[in-house]
């Protein structure tokens, strides 16, 4: 007795036993209830997903013979014949074989004829992205007005390769690749019915391998009956071992027991497992793609709420990836999937599979856990917490009434008049850029301000005093928090410290604060140290510490002077100008000496 193939034996020969597809069958079978049928009709998809096998039944459906709606009989004399393939009506094609024009002529010619027993003629071109364009050509007259008693019906894997003449005059059908529980559905049918044992894994993996193709699985389904051993009973039993074997995979529970030890960064376990699969023989390159693939999966048990929809593999395993995942952040994931990704490409190219692979092992392990930047931040501010605080600093009076009590005393200290008109003119006011707070530095409410507008009133125009008078308003202010920045830095950093221990442990760094434009300006040396700070949640904290602290609506910028470098060349000298005349070194001397500057000098030339 010849052997028929699992594929042949299993071919659905009615529209119930099309496995997935459902779409489109249902759609068949109502047209041909009401009589509906196109008189041309494609079905595209991937290979081995029902296309012929769909169109064959269209034809005995078509040329069904029964009383019964519920066509094809499969009992009927036409039905029969279609069925053993010697129907004189359907006329199959394969457009590979036969692609030129002259075979078309020739198709047309025997169409002209009415079917012999049938109602109909069938015409099934498989393929049929391989015609000629001439032969194309030579169809669409016939397409277009399709005699009565002829129906076409077109196959493709490469519907993109069918020109649209042709396209618009046929009704399409797109099959789908068949998901993975209607498949594993038909498998385990199949293989209960020829008596074979076979456990849900192993169906997994065939089910995986097939990647949507009926008879691709079937295929492989063949091949793994035909190598697994008989028990003692004489009945088949299909091992996972056995699959493993015959489709050169990796046992699934590898790549569980292997993401684990990544995981946990134990390398010279990686390394074992790599060594045995090594050993028996497996492709690295496969073996890293299904690597990924399994990562793949752990991301996607991390993100998605039914991972069990979206991933083909069988529940234990799915399981086993969902404790995986669950164990490990979002981040961890991306990075582990990044590493083998590149991996997996570098493998492309490598002539040292193993070797390359090994590598990646050692990039993943020191990926590690990944934590994400904010709790990261948050750990660090409990540890900081925890722990005191690094540095001790000597705890100042209550900022606020101080302040006020600096503000005058500074100010009649000092004497405004000539001062102020000097280092205005040598600290042009120019728009500053937008910075974290829209309300710019505004004046104090009862800080004594008067004495500064009588002084000038007597002397000049009184235009340029009421001008001076707002200038010297924001002055006064601008001057005195630069001071009195430098003096109560260190205690505005304790008071920072008490409500948010690491930010002010990153204040820390900061060189040299200054006021500049009404904004306080914190530079760092390094632009790593404050990354975390320019957070916009954080420079928001840190805007309402400085303005509580110092009473004053400041504004807060942050930056770094490898930023600011990589801009220009340096400072331009303008900024040099502003930098000298905020410097409280000149500031200091100025005052002691109640002198003013009258110029300032930078550049290669003076240096
Ligand atoms: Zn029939």
């Amino acid at each position: 007795m010849s052997y028929l193939v699992l594929a042949r034996k299993w071919r659905p020969q009615n529209f119930h036993d099309v496995v997935g597809q459902q779409p489109v069958v249902r759609t068949l079978q109502n047209a041909i209830r009401r009589e509906r049928v196109a008189h041309a009709m494609l079905f595209s998809g991937v290979r081995g997903v029902g296309k012929t096998t769909l169109a064959r039944i269209m034809a005995k459906a078509l040329n069904c013979q029964s009383a019964d709606p519920d066509v094809p009989c499969n009992i009927c004399s036409s039905c029969l014949e279609i069925t053993a393939g010697n129907a004189v009506d359907l006329k199959e094609i394969d457009g590979a074989s036969n692609r030129g024009i002259q075979e078309i002529r020739e198709l047309k010619e025997n169409i002209r004829f009415y079917p012999t027993s049938g109602r109909f003629k069938i015409v099934i071109i498989d393929e049929v992205h391989m015609l000629t364009p001439e032969a194309f050509n030579a169809l669409l007259k016939t397409l277009e007005e399709p005699p009565e008693h002829v129906y076409f019906i077109f196959a493709t894997t490469e519907l993109h390769k069918v020109p649209i003449t042709i396209l618009s005059r046929c009704q399409r059908y797109e099959l789908q690749r068949v998901g993975f529980k209607s498949l594993s559905g038909f498998f385990a049918k199949i293989a209960k019915a020829e008596g074979v044992a076979i456990s849900t894994t192993a169906l997994a993996m065939i089910v995986a391998e097939a990647d949507g193709s009926v008879r691709d699985g079937l295929s492989l389904l063949d091949q793994i009956f035909s190598f697994a051993e008989e028990d003692e009973s004489g009945a088949v039993v299909v091992k996972d071992q056995d699959v493993v074997q015959v489709l050169g995979l990796v046992d699934r529970q590898v790549f569980v027991t292997l993401a684990r030890a990544i995981m946990a960064g134990e390398l010279g376990r990686c390394l074992e497992i790599l060594e045995a699969t090594y050993l028996l023989g497996v492709d690295l390159k496969r073996f890293s793609d299904d690597l990924l693939a399994f990562f793949r999966g752990l991301m996607v048990c991390k993100i998605s709420r039914e991972p069990g929809r979206l991933l083909d593999v069988a529940a234990q395993e799915l399981e086993a990836m969902m404790e995986l995942a669950a164990a490990s952040s979002r981040e961890g994931l991306y990075q582990f999937f990044q590493v083998f990704m590149q991996g997996a490409e570098e493998l492309r190219h490598t002539s040292q599979p193993r070797l390359t692979l090994e590598m990646t092992f050692v990039r993943a392990s020191q990926v590690g856990q990944v934590m994400p930047a904010s709790e990261l931040a948050h750990r660090l501010e409990n540890l900081i917490a925890a722990s005191g605080g690094l540095v001790a600093v000597d705890h100042s009076p209550a900022p606020a009434q101080k302040k006020t009590e600096n503000i005058e005393l500074s100010f009649r200290a000092s004497n405004p008049s000539h001062k102020q008109q000097e280092i205005k003119a040598a600290w042009p006011q120019q728009p500053q850029p937008a910075a974290v707070c829209e309300p710019q530095l505004t004046l104090q409410p009862g800080l004594p301000l008067d004495p500064v507008g009588k002084n000038e009133e007597a002397e000049t125009p009184p235009v340029a005093a009421a001008s001076r008078a707002t200038d010297a308003a924001d002055k006064v202010v601008v001057e005195l928090h630069q001071r009195d920045l430098v003096r109560d830095w260190q205690s505005f950093i304790v008071y920072v410290k008490e409500r948010k221990p690491w930010m002010a442990q990153t204040l820390r760094l900061c060189d040299n604060p200054s006021l500049e434009g009404g904004k306080m300006l914190f530079r760092f040396d390094n632009p790593a140290d404050c990354t975390l700070l320019s957070h916009h949640e954080n420079l928001k904290a840190l805007t309402t510490y400085a303005q509580d602290f110092f009473q004053s609506e400041l504004c807060l910028e942050i930056c770094s002077v490898t930023s600011e470098r990589a801009e220009g060349e340096g400072p331009t000298p303008r900024e040099e100008r502003r930098a000298l005349t905020a410097d409280p070194l000149v500031e200091m001397v100025t005052e002691i000496f109640d002198g003013k500057v009258v110029g300032i000098r930078t550049g290669p030339k003076f240096r």
